[in-house]
């Protein structure tokens, strides 16, 4: 006996919330995707973020830097509810509060993280670890009784091909080289749809060409979705930024091309330590 008859939950009868709920509701009509404005946190009396305002525009390749210390990471997880700011406001598109919301609700509106030590199943094939993570967006019911459709089929290639791994979509992940298992990771964000990517050092032990694809990768991502980059290595950002982001002791310092940043007397003085 069958115990969810297909002709009574097939999959065009399922409900879609979730991601495809909340992105018509995003309002971007102003620009930013993103608005952050003055937001503070604390740590047994030290503040990690003073006063910090950051507006990240729909589709934009954001760079943020600064030195040790200077709050990157914890302002990463201010943005996806990790965190919660003393004061302060987040707004996901004009009207979505995310300060409202808790993790789990974040990511599954579209802001999600990419964590330096990949998710990725090492005994499963590339295209199963992106297959795995198409359903992972949906119930458990859905997971174990549902077979890809040929459009799902299609995503899972076109991820692939981005993400440059289809010469070894067959290949297990633990097979992979540490390059190709960020993208990998990369590529199972992509699956949910992200709107907002969050990418705390990306290039973190990869190889000179390696950093070179990661760079085109997170180039060809822009414009379809939104993404800030926390990276140290400057030759990097310069291949990728159009607009950095310098945070100071928990504030932006200042912000701007990389011409400009790396010219600005306050951030030279900031990185020498002077
Ligand atoms: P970055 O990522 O720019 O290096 P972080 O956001 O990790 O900086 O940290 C900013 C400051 O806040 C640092 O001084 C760090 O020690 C402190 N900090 C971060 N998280 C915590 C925490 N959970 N408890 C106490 N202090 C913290
Ligand atoms: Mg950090």
């Amino acid at each position: 006996m069958k115990l969810f008859p297909s002709h009574l939950f097939g999959a065009d009868k399922l409900p879609s919330w979730g991601v495809h709920l909340v992105d018509g509701q995003i309002d971007t009509s102003h620009g930013p995707i993103l608005y952050l404005e003055d937001i503070s946190v604390s740590f047994d009396g030290f503040k990690a973020l003073n006063n910090l305002s950051l507006y990240i525009d729909n589709g934009e390749l954001r760079c943020l830097i600064g030195p040790n210390g200077a709050g990157k990471t914890t302002l990463l997880d201010v943005i996806t509810g990790k965190t919660r700011p003393d004061i302060g406001s987040v707004f996901f598109g004009q009207t979505i509060d995310l300060l409202k919301m808790d993790e789990p609700a974040i990511a599954q509106a579209g802001i999600c993280r990419k964590f330096q030590k990949p998710s990725i199943f090492d005994a499963l094939t590339v295209f199963e670890n992106l297959e795995l993570a198409l359903k992972t967006n949906r119930t458990t019911w859905y997971t174990l009784f549902h077979r890809l459709n040929s459009e799902q089929h299609d995503r899972i290639n076109h991820i692939i091909n981005t993400i440059g791994l289809s010469d070894c979509h067959q290949l297990r992940a633990g097979f992979l080289s540490h390059g190709q298992k960020q993208w990998l990771e990369i590529g199972m964000l992509l699956m949910q749809e992200p709107k907002v990517m969050l990418v705390d050092e990306p290039i973190a032990g990869m190889t000179h060409q390696e950093i070179e694809r990661t760079a085109e990768l997170l180039l060809s991502l822009q414009g379809q979705h939104s993404i800030i980059v926390v990276e140290h290595d400057m030759e990097f950002i310069r291949s990728i930024a159009s607009k950095v982001t310098v945070l100071h002791e928990g504030s932006v310092l200042t912000e701007g091309t990389m011409d400009e940043i790396q010219n600005d007397p306050r951030v030279i003085q900031v990185y020498l330590g002077g």
